[in-house]
């Protein structure tokens, strides 16, 4: 803080977001902070802290008093796709909010494939009643989770309370409550043996870059209680090898799939994954960033951390997440 008690400026910079919300959010909640959408000179002194969402090349270049960056999305693989990061703490999004929202899509997506949502809407736009008689219930469906951090676990609670069975993929060992958990690649094939419904909440690193691909497709639960695997991913489009998908939908190796990400975002037009009709598409949707929520505990976290504490939800530079 300096002697007319201001704080060091925030750079701004969310690259496919509205930056005047995530401005007006950030000057309500540290009035005494200036807002930047760029640094005005090279090697702006005043630039303490950064919000950013794929911030383009050279953003963070240049900063030498620069404390930390926070994203603004639980995700961080933007910041890492750009150019070099400097070597300052990064802060990813770990909120209620966030985690509420994600929860509701895939409770949303894992419940419509259970219920046949798709089939019944066929049929209604045929003028079809047709009952499927073989409807299973919650407890005979297993529903896998890959990823079982911040998102992943609040996924599994909410699933386990409607009464599926519920197990779930981590890189380190975990125990949940009521979650058949495994862990590492030795416990992958293991898992996808149990999941009727594949739901994916991973991040997107090298290690688990084109992990859902057609070696991955092969080794799911076939005849589960679906009739054929579902997979629902919601973690980043570069988890996916799409042609993979597709093939493994048309080969009956996949049932149905929902896609929240893609490789190539907004998907274009073209894509045969928009015209296929065992996918559902949804644009990128699943838990949007909302600036009045998530902008108040990163400020809290500039202001603590200007204080002298230690800044909390940071990102492992070595894992990627
Ligand atoms: P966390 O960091 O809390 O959890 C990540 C989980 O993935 C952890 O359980 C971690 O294992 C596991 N994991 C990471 N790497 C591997 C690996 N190589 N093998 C097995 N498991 C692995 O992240 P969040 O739950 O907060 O968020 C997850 C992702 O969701 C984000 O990174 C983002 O990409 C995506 N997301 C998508 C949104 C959307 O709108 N579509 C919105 C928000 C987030 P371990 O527990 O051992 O560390």
């Amino acid at each position: 803080m300096n002697r007319d008690g201001e704080r060091g400026k925030v750079l701004l910079s969310v690259t496919g977001f509205d930056p005047a919300a995530w401005h007006d959010a950030l000057k309500q909640a540290a009035p005494q902070r200036d807002i930047v959408l760029r640094a005005d000179k090279a090697g702006d002194p005043d630039i303490t802290y950064a919000v950013v969402w794929k911030q383009p090349p050279g953003v963070l270049r240049d900063l030498p008093n620069l404390r930390a960056v926070f994203s603004i999305g639980a995700g961080v693989d933007h910041i890492f796709s750009g150019d070099e990061v400097p070597d300052v703490p990064i802060v990813r999004v770990v909120a209620d909010d966030l985690t509420e929202r994600m929860s509701e899509y895939v409770v949303w997506q894992v419940l419509d494939h259970h219920r046949k949502g798709p089939l019944y809407r066929e049929q209604q736009s045929k003028t079809i009643w047709h009952e499927v008689r073989m409807q299973p219930a919650a407890k005979e469906v297993s529903v896998g989770i890959l990823g079982l951090g911040t998102l992943g676990r609040d996924a599994a609670n909410k699933l386990r309370m409607l009464g599926f069975k519920v197990a779930g993929w981590s890189r380190t060992p975990k125990q949940m409550e009521g979650v058949q958990t495994y862990a590492g690649r030795s416990g992958l094939d293991e898992f996808l043996a149990v999941s009727d419904v594949v739901v994916c909440l991973l991040p997107l690193t090298q290690e688990t870059h084109g992990i859902l691909s057609a070696s991955f497709f092969e080794k799911m639960k076939r005849h589960g209680a679906l009739g054929a695997p579902v997979l629902i991913n919601a973690g980043r489009g570069g988890l996916q090898v799409e042609t993979d998908i597709i093939e493994a939908l048309d080969a009956g190796r996949l049932g149905a799939v929902t896609l929240d990400v893609f490789q190539t975002e907004p998907l274009p037009a073209d894509s045969s994954l928009w015209r296929h009709p065992n996918i559902t598409i949804t644009p990128h949707c699943a838990a949007t960033s909302d600036p009045r929520a998530l902008v108040p505990p990163m400020v809290a976290q500039m202001d603590a951390h200007d204080a002298g504490k230690p800044l909390v939800n940071l990102v492992d530079r070595e894992a990627g997440y």
